[in-house]
């Protein structure tokens, strides 16, 4: 029996594919500090202008360029796993499957967006890049996207995973990145935060802003600010890990496909397998796609939609989507990459649409499931990656007590190789399962207060 399906360079997919184009209702468009849609100029001191094309974009199809293609050969097609192990000792008459995205030179499925970007920055005339990172998987997937481009790279990461997690800096020093603690003192915004809170563990949103800041600060104006989730470029560039799974798929044999499952943060490696197969449920197939999440992070699950900032100084503009508030500061969990106040605008209304149906699972079963996997598929995977994980396997256990032989696939968004001391602290019954308060959620939601109110219209259909 065939356990992992390959593609050969040549059949790799050569467009991305853009859910804008389907969405039942249009995308609303980000605001500006007045409350009107931001234009394209107004991005420019941020972005380069080839990728807010494709931000704003609404062609379903977009071509990936031949160079960009070459820099993804390094390590695409990714597999995709027939997880028989798994199956086999969850006695489950499902077949489950997962797109191996930990295989990438970064160890993650953010490489796929982190060489598309530095490629248009670098046509554009970008000489440096600055970017904030949360456990450092973004920062080194970005650094190493840099050094395969010569384009510098400056990394604002999250005090706390700066301090709990050496190695990833040691990873962006290896490619050529400067990597530094936020809140820094190197930003106004960080410098005000630190004033504030001297002992804080930062936060993605304070990241962000300083990442910003340095990027639009820069006075000869050759820097520009890099995102490795929640925007639509992101996600449109990650779509290559669902389309190559189709194919797949396809390849095992698979007419159907009955759950799609990936962890979501800011919602790129969710998207980038699941989108492709959301239009197959626009155009009427029946799936079940299940974006999971942190109960202690719960942005789809507990949080409102509304248009909320995508860091904590206000720099970035409004976007439409769920969100826990700009100034939330997620609690120590170790799946640092989940840890987002916010969500991708895409995913968002897919939710809001009812074309997907988010569930939040607690950290211990998460690093149960993770260990059950390593056990028998032999991947010791990321800490997001494990919620993806648990959540196979309560469909699996679903599917057996249903005796239905249903097709799961979920995307395995990265190793845990850097991640180890979250396992020790697992072995060790040091972790607890936390549920954000509602009074902690309250309070974070009150930073949305005055703030416009998207107006999405339901279709109903879902
Ligand atoms: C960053 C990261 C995530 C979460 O980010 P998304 O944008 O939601 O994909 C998940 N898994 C791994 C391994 C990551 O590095």
């Amino acid at each position: 029996m065939t356990v992992r399906m390959l593609l050969n360079e040549d059949e790799i997919p050569r467009q991305w594919y853009n859910l804008a184009a389907d969405l039942p209702t249009p995308l609303q468009p980000p605001l500006g500090p007045d409350g009107n849609p931001v234009t394209p100029e107004m991005l420019a001191p941020v972005f380069p202008m080839n990728l807010v094309e494709q931000e704003v974009s609404r062609e379903r199809w977009i071509d990936i360029p031949e160079e960009v293609l070459d820099l993804l050969y390094r390590w695409r097609p990714s597999p995709l796993h027939r997880a028989k192990y798994l199956e086999a000792v969850l006695d489950t008459p499902a077949r489950i499957y997962y797109k191996n995205e930990s295989l990438s030179p970064a160890g993650s499925h953010k490489p796929n967006t982190a060489v598309a970007q530095a490629w248009y920055n670098k046509q554009f005339g970008v000489k440096k890049l600055a970017t904030e990172t949360g456990a450092g998987q973004w920062g080194s997937a970005l650094a190493f996207a840099c050094s395969l481009l010569g384009l510098e790279c400056k990394v604002f990461m999250v005090r706390i995973s700066f301090d709990q997690k050496p190695f990833r800096k040691i990873m962006m020093e290896t490619w050529g990145a400067n990597c530094i603690a936020s809140p820094s003192d190197q930003t106004q915004a960080g410098r005000e935060i630190l004033a504030k809170h001297p002992h804080t563990p930062g936060s993605l949103g304070i990241a962000i802003s300083e990442a910003v800041e340095a990027a639009v600060t820069d006075p000869a104006g050759e820097t520009r600010y890099s995102l490795g989730s929640v925007l639509n470029h992101v996600v449109l560039h990650q779509t290559i890990t669902g389309l190559e799974s189709k194919k797949q798929l396809e390849k095992f044999g698979e007419k159907k496909v009955d759950v799609v499952i990936g962890c979501a943060g800011g919602g790129s490696n969710f998207a980038g397998l699941a989108f492709p197969f959301v239009l197959d449920k626009i155009n009427g197939a029946e799936i079940d796609i299940i974006p999971v999440e942190p109960f202690s992070c719960p942005t789809l699950t507990a949080a409102p939609f509304v248009y909320d900032h995508g860091d904590t100084a206000k720099m970035t503009p409004l976007l439409p989507m769920f969100s826990l508030g700009h100034d939330f500061i997620p609690p120590p969990i170790h799946a640092g990459g989940l840890r987002y106040h916010g969500m991708s605008p895409l995913v968002s209304q897919t939710v809001v649409e009812g074309l997907c149906a988010p569930r939040a699972i607690h950290q211990i079963e998460c690093y149960e499931s993770a260990v059950l996997f390593a056990r028998t598929e032999g991947i010791i995977i990321a800490p997001e990656t494990s919620h993806a994980v648990a959540a196979a396997i309560q469909e699996a256990k679903k599917a057996k007590e249903e005796g239905k032989e249903k097709v799961i696939i979920f995307n395995l968004s990265g190793h845990g190789l850097m991640d180890l001391t979250g396992y020790q602290k697992y072995f060790d019954e040091e972790l607890f399962d936390y549920a954000l308060p509602e009074e902690d959620l309250q309070r974070s939601l009150k930073a949305l207060e005055g703030l416009p109110k998207p107006s999405l219209a339901k279709t109903g259909r879902w």
